[in-house]
């Protein structure tokens, strides 16, 4: 998320309400977990090798929650979380409902449920925990698979800095980060933000950045992305507008 500089008139809410892990019920080789949506999303992977339950290792690497994960669709090396998600608890309007995969939409980097309603903000919904359907795997053989994943995204991505992730999502068949590299803009800075060194489609805030900054710098890229290859990229990270002045 990129918090807009100014009075934000909001709630934020932390989920921590609880941070279980359950087995649900077995079925052959496949194996059904619930997990609690607050939740580090690196527990829970680690929890699932310990287990030898195969099917999310492609996430390694990813910080955050279970529940921002769910709400993101997070994904990484061919996995998404959504792939292997059988329901949805989420609270609203005062009490817990369930949903089963058939009412859920999980889209690239969005997740849609019977509540979702972004214009209206007395739709807010919060998800409380998730049913994962995995598969019995080596543990070893899972082990290793996550640390080779965390190592290339160590490699290639700013995984200490302070930023939000990817800020553009990859065109089809595209990579947004080869498409902002190509335009120069690894490394290009404006106040205390900048396009990582690393990995261009990263925006950090180097020292006390402002939002303001961010977003020049987004709508820079954006503009020359557009007219060095006519595609219009967009935007993953969500902005946050604060109150008008
Ligand atoms: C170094 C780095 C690498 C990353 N690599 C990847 C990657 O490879 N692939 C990828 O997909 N993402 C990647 N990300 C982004 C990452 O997926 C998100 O930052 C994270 O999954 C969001 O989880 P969070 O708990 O931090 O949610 P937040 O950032 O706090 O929230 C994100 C959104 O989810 C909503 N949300 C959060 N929790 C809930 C809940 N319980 N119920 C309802 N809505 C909720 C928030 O309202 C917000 O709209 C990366 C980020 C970083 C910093």
């Amino acid at each position: 998320m990129l918090a807009q500089d100014g009075d934000h008139p909001l709630i934020l809410i932390r989920p921590a309400f609880e941070r279980k892990i359950a087995l649900v019920e077995t079925i052959g080789e496949q194996v059904v977990v619930r997990a609690s949506a607050s939740l580090p999303l690196p527990h829970f992977l680690i929890h699932l090798a310990k287990a030898s339950l195969t099917g999310l290792e492609g996430l390694s690497g990813i910080p955050g929650s279970v529940g921002g994960a769910i709400a993101m669709n997070a994904g990484s090396f061919g996995t998404t979380i959504g792939d292997r998600i059988r329901q949805v608890s989420l609270w609203h309007k005062g009490r817990e409902h369930s949903f089963l995969r058939d009412k859920l939409t999980f889209g690239y980097r969005s997740f849609v449920h019977p509540f979702s309603c972004p214009e209206q903000s007395d739709a807010l919904s919060i998800i409380t925990s998730a049913e994962f359907v995995l598969t019995r795997g080596e543990r070893k053989k899972i082990f290793a698979a996550m640390a080779g994943y965390t190592q290339r995204k160590r490699a290639t991505q700013p995984v200490c800095a302070k930023s939000a992730g990817c800020v553009f999502k990859n065109p089809a068949g595209e990579y947004a980060g080869r498409l902002l590299e190509a335009c120069g803009l690894k490394g290009k800075t404006r106040g205390g933000v900048g396009f990582s060194t690393l990995h261009a489609n990263f925006l950090l805030n180097l020292q006390k950045g402002s939002a303001k900054d961010a977003l020049w710098l987004l709508r820079y890229a954006r503009d020359a992305v557009e007219s060095a290859f006519g595609i219009a990229l967009e935007l993953e990270v969500r902005v946050v507008p604060c109150l008008q002045t």
